[in-house]
């Protein structure tokens, strides 16, 4: 395990470089910013009169098409949707500068083969294992998300040193940046998105509060319970694990967890997640994705609908709106 601090930096791999964001969504805005504050010549590459161009402009950046912001560009930094990038890069591919630095923030395009990057490019990867608002914040709070870096293509020899850099720009090196592959960063992430993070987790709670409410109980109770409550225990793992989790909470908890924790996530849940990751491995999840936005994206829609339609929504939509300060992310 490699893992890269402050200290690893290269100050002149990137030094005096003109860095073109391309995007200003999750990602896109927190990199432009960070960078921008510390010190680096930014562009942001959106679609003119878009919600990206007017934000961009209005936080005080410099703002391109994509096209005119690549040209003059040392690194370009792709983060529209990974279902964008495709035509994204096709459209600005020759545009960009020899031995440029393409980078991404999520390997899946070219992992899965989908952008076959110029061979003069340098092609790399700078990960954070967060949302972009985060790694907006804490950047601003002198802290930082910790970012995965990888490398596929080193052109210019200097493409880990330059990569580095980057994430020293946005406030990586606080937190600490982690040597990887595009294939185990594309693989871990789609994985843990899936089976743990977003897939898992929300199945777990909307069951959990499903048995409580079909089983007679105020959908109220069944909200706080299930879903308000998941917070403290999220933040006492994130801070300190499964140990600090145990100091916190009562006796009898830790009793329930231990002997009834394993009979809801089962060796069948395990034999399933190994099935999720292989689908990941193969390729079959990403061609399915694929797949799915070609042809116009009707099974992905109509399952968001369904899922932002069940009664949970309904119930905590209504307890939340006696708790405005939830949506203070300064909080
Ligand atoms: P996003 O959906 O938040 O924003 C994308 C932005 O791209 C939009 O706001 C818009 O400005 C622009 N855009 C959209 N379509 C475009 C097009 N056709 N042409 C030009 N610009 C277009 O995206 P995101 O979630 O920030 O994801 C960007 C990259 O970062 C992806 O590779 C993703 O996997 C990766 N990533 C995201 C997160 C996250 O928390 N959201 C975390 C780690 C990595
Ligand atoms: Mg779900």
């Amino acid at each position: 395990m490699k893992l890269y601090s402050q200290k690893d930096v290269d100050k002149k791999a990137l030094k005096g470089a003109r860095i073109a964001v391309l995007g200003y969504g999750s990602q896109g805005r927190a990199h432009a910013l960070n960078l921008s504050d510390s010190g680096f010549d930014v562009v942001v590459g959106v679609r003119k009169g878009g919600l990206g161009w007017k934000k961009a402009k209005k936080e005080g950046l410099a703002v391109a098409e994509p096209i005119d912001a690549v040209a003059n560009a040392d690194l370009v930094a792709m983060l529209v949707p990974d279902m964008a990038q495709k035509s994204v890069y096709e459209s600005v591919e020759k545009s960009l500068k020899k031995g440029a630095t393409l980078l991404f923030a999520h390997g899946f395009n070219v992992h899965f083969k989908q952008i076959k990057p110029r061979k003069d490019l340098d092609v790399s990867l700078i990960a954070p294992k967060g949302p972009g608002d985060l790694v907006r914040r804490q950047y601003q709070q002198g802290r930082g998300v910790p970012c995965l870096i990888a490398v596929a293509q080193d052109a210019t020899g200097k493409a880990h040193a330059k990569a580095l850099a980057y994430a020293h720009g946005i406030g990586g090196t606080r937190g600490g940046v982690l040597d990887t592959t595009f294939a185990e960063e594309t693989e871990t992430d789609l994985f843990g998105e899936q089976a743990v993070l977003c897939g898992g987790a929300t199945e777990l709670v909307v069951k959990g509060f499903e048995t409580l409410v079909e089983a007679g109980y105020q959908p109220e109770v069944a909200y706080y319970e299930c879903m308000h409550e998941l917070k403290l225990i999220v933040d006492l793992l994130h801070e300190g694990g499964l140990t600090k989790m145990h100091e916190f909470i009562s006796e009898t908890a830790k009793y329930g967890d231990l002997t009834r924790g394993p009979r809801v996530v089962t060796d069948r849940t395990k034999k399933e997640m190994r099935k999720i990751l292989k689908e990941v491995q193969t390729g079959k999840f990403a061609r399915q994705w694929i797949e799915e936005n070609a042809s116009g994206r009707k099974g992905y829609d109509k399952l968001l609908k369904q899922d932002t339609n069940r009664q949970i929504e309904k119930v905590g939509a209504e307890l939340r709106a006696r708790m405005p300060w939830l949506n203070d992310r300064r909080a």
